[in-house]
């Protein structure tokens, strides 16, 4: 089959490896000069070079939430450095020597944009291509598309009460690139997911005092320092200042909002049949299957998950059913996604949270394998997923060793003579 691959981030790269794998004709386009997609840092924001929306939300000092053993491709191990929690440049590294082990990089054409997408007949679909250098749109027919965009690129910002009076400097996360514009500053960080933690980790480095305004009282706060001031929601924003939902007031000079990210695929027409209501992609099999043009396939649509690893097995899936391997009519699959949403329902999980797995990821991925009759995931990975994110107060001063494919080590402050095994 003749497959495109729109993005060579992690995701478009295990697309490929995959899909060359299976001796299929690929081709990846990648707007940007690198792979990498997210860990690679700029200092651009705004706009890039050629007028396109910056991908990245990379800043410096970055560490991961995960430990590099929870971010490795399935069947490439991530060896270095010997700590588990690493910054952006490791990752990267890691990436290009996965790309370099797969040879992988004569199959992307960089600085080229996929500015349109359309199906045609048999499952066949039409790519509008943009040569950024050139200027030039050139259109191309595949048998299958694989979507590997990313979901961190397009800044979701709720409304707050009093935002267009507040005269201090704002920014959403995705704009975040480094610490010294907080300097001395009195800063809020609205959010306490990854990006708000780790910012407000950042930037109480330099800070004259650092603010964090949360839903929920939630584990990983305590991982923060204790001087930063943990506050609920935010009822109004003044000039100068902010009054939260229990009713205090503090003065401000910053505010970043880690508000987090809309799914948002500009590219694809009507056609194509995808719509995003609400953080919800419809309509899709298992989160991967375009159920309208099932030739069309999403990698990386969950989110509170260990990516790269479901990653490839999100890739491997949609290949077994590109083959033949199994099949699944529209009614089939239609069936499946009512199930899976009625069950989440149940639970009080609102549709809003469609792809949000978290401790479901072990369960969607076995299920991946049995339907698909493809090969699972080692059960270590989910074992260790559900160790460090549980309780996660001082879990990243640890460092983990995958031992096989049921356990794991905690390498305490990295020495391996002083372990638990799990
Ligand atoms: P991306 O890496 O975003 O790659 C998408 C690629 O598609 C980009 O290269 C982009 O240029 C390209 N592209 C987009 N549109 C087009 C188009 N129309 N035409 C051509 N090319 C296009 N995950 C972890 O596991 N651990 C962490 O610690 C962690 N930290 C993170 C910190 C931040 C600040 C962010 C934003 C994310 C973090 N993540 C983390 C999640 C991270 O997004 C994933 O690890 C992973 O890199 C996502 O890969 P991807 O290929 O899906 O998307």
């Amino acid at each position: 089959m003749r497959i495109a691959i729109i993005g060579a981030g992690a995701a478009g790269l295990a697309a490929l490896r995959h899909s060359l794998q299976e001796q299929h004709s690929c081709e990846v386009f990648e707007q940007t000069g690198s792979i990498g997609g997210t860990w690679n840092y700029t200092d651009e924001i705004g706009t890039d070079h050629f007028g396109l929306p910056v991908h990245s939300s990379m800043y410096q000092g970055l560490r991961t939430n995960l430990p590099k053993e929870l971010m490795q491709f399935e069947d490439f191990p991530f060896r270095s450095p010997e700590r588990s929690y690493v910054g952006q440049s490791d990752v990267l590294r890691y990436i290009k020597d996965y790309a370099e082990q797969f040879r992988l990089m004569s199959y992307i054409k960089f600085f080229t944009t996929v500015v349109r997408v359309s199906p045609l007949e048999h499952g066949r679909w039409s790519l509008d291509v943009k040569d950024l250098k050139l200027g030039s749109i050139e259109t191309k027919t595949f048998d299958a598309v694989f979507v590997c965009v990313g979901n961190y690129k397009t800044p979701f910002l709720p409304a707050f009460k009093g935002v267009e009076t507040f005269r201090g400097a704002t920014i959403h996360s995705h704009s975040f690139r480094k610490t010294a514009p907080f300097a001395d500053k009195r800063v809020l960080i609205v959010g306490s997911g990854p990006s708000g933690l780790d910012i407000a980790r950042l930037i109480n480095t330099v800070a004259k005092k650092v603010i964090l305004s949360h839903r929920s009282p939630w584990n990983p706060l305590n991982v923060l320092p204790e001087e930063i001031l943990k506050k609920p929601e935010i009822r109004e924003f003044k000039e100068h200042s902010v009054v939260f939902n229990d009713g205090t007031e503090e003065d401000i000079d910053n505010v970043v909002f880690c508000t987090g990210y809309l799914y948002s695929f500009p590219f694809l027409s009507d056609e194509c049949k995808i719509q995003v209501e609400d953080k919800w992609v419809k309509y899709l099999y298992k989160q991967i299957i375009n159920i309208n043009h099932p030739t069309m396939a999403f990698i990386g649509i969950p989110y509170q998950i260990f990516p790269f690893v479901i990653f490839g097995i999100q890739v491997r899936f949609f290949l077994a059913y590109l083959s033949g391997k199994f099949t699944a009519s529209k009614n089939d699959m239609m069936g499946d996604l009512t199930i899976y949403m009625n069950q989440r329902r149940d639970r009080g999980i609102p549709d809003s949270k469609a792809h949000m797995l978290s401790l479901d990821q072990g369960d969607y991925m076995d299920d991946l394998a049995a339907t698909a009759n493809i090969q699972k995931v080692p059960h270590v990975f989910i074992k260790m997923y559900k160790y460090v994110h549980s309780d996660g107060k001082g879990k990243m001063d640890l460092s983990y060793r995958i031992v096989d494919e049921n356990e794991f080590e905690i390498l305490k402050n990295s020495k391996i003579d002083n372990y638990l095994r799990v």
